[in-house]
């Protein structure tokens, strides 16, 4: 199947044809020419698959060859977004495939002011990208016209659901025409998925995308045992390896990403840190700067990095398990995108095992123990697991006052404060085993864990 087989206007396949796309992919196949005929879509398909497209395309054609309102430019599309960066990926696909197609695109999310977007609404748009919480607070404020928006998109349902947007995006979608068009894509279709797809399609066409290599099958995972205290040196240790070009580090918490972060810019290697505390346009610029490679890590919650899609993005570090094992699957997919090989590496203290458990159980297969570890715990994988630890409460001392990362493991400082100012001695693994763990060689020595 090629583009031109889909009956698609020529100002957009010429801006298909700028973005380099050749064939069309499996969901824009099957979603292109039903979302052309109006009908709903039931989408369920991951990020990575060509989905932004898929519904971007038609949804852009029908506008252009739509009747327009009779008085000036009101939202005719909208389509909402789970998390800012996903918001403005998506206006920024709309902007692209519409370049030529004279359709104007804003997009509206917090963490930002509101101003600037109000008066981007307020001079026309034909295409509104949004996340529920800021659309709902304009909508409040009466600056969202939403009565003449005759398709609907909802991406990345599921998520929406998670963060706990479901009232917002109930009292938005009773702002809508009745007679709309409504895409719904979502990654999995649990029971609450289905019961509300229910309550706001008509008769859609279901769609389910499976990846031909399930992503999980393209990554190299790893696990490190180390001690919570050894994970610093650990990671400085491994990001000798200067075949590691660029690396996003999770962390658990705000504050643990932002200490590492400092660690390792003292330690000379450039670093960023993002999470829910940072402003939107420190996140955008610590997300573009590691896009274009200026920044080697990016250190990121879970919530921050909801949505990341960086084209070859090679490594991923689990510098702390997550207590949910959905989101190992999450941040180890921001690797491997496309079929491509990439590596997650995770740490594991005692403390983790427990999630480590999980995890292997969710994702069905045991995650080989690295042997290349110059910090080997103490512990062994084999034997019960603690009660996995709050997460909050684990990172907090006595007083309330969170304890990351405050005990330094041996006498090596990497505080930056030490006389030898960066004080990070890259030789002092010297005859250790660093074997390689490039993504590529598949030589990197591990075993499977034990049980
Ligand atoms: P998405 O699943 O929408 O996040 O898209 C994932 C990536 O695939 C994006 O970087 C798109 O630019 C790219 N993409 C979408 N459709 C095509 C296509 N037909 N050919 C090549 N790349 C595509």
């Amino acid at each position: 199947m090629t583009f031109n087989e889909l009956n698609l206007i020529e100002p957009i396949t010429s801006a298909i044809a700028k973005e380099g796309y050749e064939t069309p992919s499996q969901i824009q196949v099957e979603a292109i020419p039903h979302i052309l005929e109006g009908r709903d879509i039931l989408g369920c398909a991951q990020t990575g698959t060509g989905k932004t497209a898929a519904f971007a395309i038609p949804i852009i054609q029908r506008l252009y060859t739509g009747i327009k309102p009779a008085k000036g430019r009101l939202v005719r599309a909208l389509v909402l977004t789970p998390t800012r960066e996903l918001a403005a990926q998506v206006a920024e696909s709309f902007k692209s495939y519409a370049r030529h197609a004279k359709l104007k695109t804003t997009v509206m999310y917090g963490g930002v002011g509101q101003y600037p977007q109000v008066r981007s609404l307020k001079d026309g748009a034909d295409i509104l990208v949004a996340t529920p919480g800021r659309l709902g607070d304009l909508i409040d404020q009466g600056h969202v016209n939403l009565s003449a928006v005759t398709h609907f998109v909802l991406d990345e349902a599921d998520r929406m659901l998670d963060m706990g947007f479901i009232h917002d995006v109930k009292k938005i979608i009773d702002l809508l025409c009745e007679n709309r068009q409504t895409l719904l894509f979502s990654a999995t279709m649990g029971k609450s998925i289905m019961s509300f797809a229910n309550s706001i399609l008509t008769n859609p066409v279901q769609i389910t995308i499976t990846p031909k290599v399930s992503p999980l099958q393209v990554i190299d995972q790893s696990v490190y045992l180390v001690s919570k205290q050894n994970k610093v040196e650990l990671l400085l240790h491994l990001l000798q390896d200067k075949s590691v070009e660029s690396a996003l580090v999770f962390s658990r918490t705000k504050h643990g990403a932002d200490k590492l972060s400092t660690i390792l810019n003292d330690t000379g290697i450039n670093a960023d840190a993002i999470h829910g505390d940072k402003s939107q346009i420190a996140r955008q610029r610590a997300l573009s700067k590691f896009a274009s490679g200026k920044t080697r890590i990016l250190v990121a919650t879970d919530v921050a990095a909801r949505g990341i899609d960086i084209e070859r993005l090679p490594f991923v570090f689990n510098y702390d398990l997550p207590n949910e094992p959905e989101s190992y699957v999450h941040r180890i997919g921001r690797t491997g995108r496309a079929g491509q090989g990439g590596t997650a590496i995770s740490f594991c203290d005692k403390e983790e095992k427990a999630y480590l458990q999980t995890i292997q159980k969710l994702i069905k297969k045991e995650i080989p123990v690295a042997l290349d570890n110059p910090y080997p715990a103490s512990f062994s994988l084999e034997g019960p697991a603690a009660t996995p630890p709050d997460p909050i409460r684990k990172n907090r001392s006595k007083d309330g006052s969170r304890n990351f990362g405050k005990k330094a493991s041996s006498g090596r400082s990497y505080s930056g404060k030490s006389g030898a100012g960066k004080s990070y001695n890259a030789s002092s693994h010297k005859g250790r085993k660093t074997k390689s763990y490039s993504g590529k060689t598949g030589g990197r020595k591990s075993q499977t864990a034990s049980r």
